[in-house]
């Protein structure tokens, strides 16, 4: 087995771990392989042993790998902050988009998107962070709910990456900001919980996450980028 593989199917089976930890059935919770500033090549890999759904940041990037891996039957995963201009490479290529914080980018996505409809996550910050993306947690019930009146737009959940960067940080520092994410989510009336990385997201599990995002644990360490927001 190569390291891809291994290293997919080490995550697949702490995700297990974790589900039945919260005693939820096995296949409740949906994994991104982030690819990121990874080459085609280990998306192939992944691919090969099995994997579909693979998430990126930026709408460049994705549209550049939807067009180099397009013999692949793969869904793509828009998991970034975007820019207005670059909203259609995301309604061309992705089956979901997870950082909707603007109603100007909602509207454009709807406008854009042709065929099934593109499922979408309000990201909050839910922490209140300076400098953090997503909406504040008071904002996100006007924004779910202006974004449900859109057409060719899915709105499934909430999304958040919560602080980190403490030298004594650890995951279990994520749980109340889990929680917090889903009591909002669960008022609104929605299920979808986007919540977890390499670094917390067996606890995101255990506090009802539905789609966990990991990168590091599955494709190894990212060539650095300055604008990579898990290593903000
Ligand atoms: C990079 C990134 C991830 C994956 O982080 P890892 O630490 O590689 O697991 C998840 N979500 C978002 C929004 C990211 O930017």
């Amino acid at each position: 087995m190569d390291t891809i593989a291994a290293s997919l199917a080490q995550v697949q089976a702490r995700i297990a771990a974790a589900c039945r930890r919260a005693g939820r059935p096995d296949g409740d919770v949906q994994l991104l392989a982030v690819s990121k500033l990874q080459p085609a090549a280990l998306i192939r890999a992944a691919h090969a042993a099995g994997h579909r759904d693979f998430g990126e940041n930026y709408a460049q990037e994705l549209r550049d790998k939807a067009a180099e891996l397009a013999d692949l039957d793969l869904r793509w995963h828009a998991i970034g902050p975007l820019q207005s201009n670059k909203v259609k490479y995301v309604a061309r290529h992705a089956a979901s988009f997870h950082a909707l914080d603007r109603l100007e980018v909602a509207r454009e996505l709807s406008a854009r998107r042709q065929g099934d409809p593109i499922e979408v996550y309000v990201e909050v910050n839910i922490a209140g962070e300076d400098q953090k993306h997503g909406v504040p947690p008071a904002d996100a019930p006007a924004l779910v709910a202006q974004a449900r009146e859109l057409p060719g737009l899915r709105l499934v959940g909430l999304m958040c990456m919560p602080p980190q960067g403490d030298a004594d940080w650890q995951p279990e520092h994520s749980r109340p900001w889990f929680r917090a994410l889903r009591e909002l989510a669960h008022g609104l009336g929605l299920r979808g919980l986007s919540m977890g990385t390499t670094d917390d997201f067996e606890v995101a599990i255990e506090e009802g996450a539905t789609v966990v995002r990991v990168g590091r644990s599955i494709f190894g360490e990212r060539p650095a980028s300055a604008h990579d927001p898990a290593q903000a």
